[in-house]
């Protein structure tokens, strides 16, 4: 018989999946479900993306690539994150399958049994579960307070964090809060990073979704060259989910840890992906315009809809999320959403956030204005 690890009991399976699985069970059986569950753009990928991996494919790139990426792809992603004003050189990157794996390699390659791993909630499913299975002690900062964003949380943070924290996680754009942080507040996070010679994840992989804030990459700022990681992915930029492909950036030295990971467990990123990635990162700046104001419309709508039944939400500046607050036990609430309304939304308690739901407007307009008649008609708003 199977003897289960402690490590995998002490997770649960991604709750985002399993609403969105729950989801397309009731559309398989005929139901019509608007799903606000899904943490995915509703685009096709941009059509030179995909001539280029259709090229790479006949020219023949199907076998393992050098396990940290194809040359040329490291190289543009150095360029892209120079850009961004981070000093990287390509031998500083590793390119992973999907940002996820990127981040899970970062944990295995920083945590030990009971290392202090602090995380800002509310915080995306999966930096919990990483944590625990690299054996990682959790501490968290509850931004819900202060309107989802960490400036003013940088006293409570101060609190959180100490000289037994390993690891911090920042994400912005945010997933689930579409928060921006302000400048100022990575400044406070630099601070404290230098202080308590920490080492920091930042998860950009919505960065090239933003409205009415810029943003900046933690990495730039001085004092965090050698002790950030950066974590991107091509698949919400470029809505390209199920291609997976990421990429992590931090020093040389770190690249030689987690290549070690990296080389073990997924060899490589697949070869003829890579190869349309180079594409994506340098030729698509028209199509992410395109949706990025896509979203934008999308966001200003819901907003307006809320309002016009009352419901105040703190609106972020990026990604394509907001969590609306909900009067019930936010479990209940996305249960009878979806069963009464046929709407899907995930249960902020996903995020370490009870009391709210967490709304992707990866939809189109005509059904973000069918969610929010049904969850009236309903009495959810
Ligand atoms: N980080 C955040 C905050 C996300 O929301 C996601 C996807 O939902 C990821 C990372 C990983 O994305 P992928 O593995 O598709 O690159």
């Amino acid at each position: 018989a199977y003897d289960y690890s402690d490590r995998i009991g002490r997770v649960e399976p991604s709750a985002t999946l399993a609403i969105s699985n729950l989801a397309a069970e009731k559309e398989a059986e005929g139901a019509d479900i608007v799903d606000l569950s899904v943490g995915e753009p509703d685009f096709d990928t941009p059509e030179n993306v995909v001539e280029a991996g259709k090229a790479a494919l006949d020219a023949g790139h199907t076998g393992y690539t050098s396990s940290n990426g194809i040359p040329p792809l490291r190289e543009a992603i150095a360029a892209k994150l120079r850009g961004d004003g981070i000093d990287a050189t390509a031998d500083e990157v590793v390119v992973t399958p999907g940002g996820k794996q990127a981040l899970y390699e970062t944990f295995q390659t920083l945590i030990d049994d009971g290392d202090e791993v602090v995380l800002l909630d509310p915080a995306w499913v999966s930096y919990e579960a990483m944590a625990k299975l690299a054996g990682g002690d959790l501490s968290r900062v509850d931004l819900a307070p202060h309107g989802f964003q960490l400036e003013p949380a940088l006293d409570d943070l101060a609190e959180a964090v100490s000289d037994d924290t390993e690891l911090l996680v920042v994400n912005s754009p945010s997933n689930p809060t579409g928060a921006v942080f302000s400048e100022a507040a990575l400044e406070g996070v630099r601070d404290l990073a230098v202080e308590h010679d920490l080492a920091v994840i930042s998860d950009e992989i919505y960065e090239r979704i933003v409205y009415d804030a810029d943003h900046v990459s933690l990495a730039s700022l001085d004092g965090m060259a050698d002790r950030t990681v950066t974590v991107n992915g091509f698949s919400k930029a470029y809505s390209m989910t199920g291609w997976r492909l990421g990429y992590l950036h931090a020093t040389e030295a770190f690249v030689g840890q987690a290549g070690k990971l990296h080389s073990h467990s997924v060899s490589c990123a697949t070869n003829f992906v890579q190869r349309a990635g180079v594409e994506a990162l340098e030729n698509t700046d028209e199509s992410v315009e395109e949706m990025r104001e896509a979203f934008a419309d999308r966001r200003d709508l819901l907003v307006d809809l809320f309002d016009e039944h009352g419901v105040d939400v703190d609106v972020g500046d990026g990604a394509f999320y907001m969590m609306i607050p909900v009067d019930e036990d936010d479990a209940d609430w996305c249960e009878r959403a979806i069963e009464q309304a046929s709407v899907a939304c995930v249960p902020g308690g996903a995020f370490n956030a009870p009391g709210f739901a967490r709304i992707s407007y990866a939809a189109s307009e005509e059904r973000l204005r069918e969610a929010v008649d049904r969850l009236v008609e309903n009495d959810l708003l």
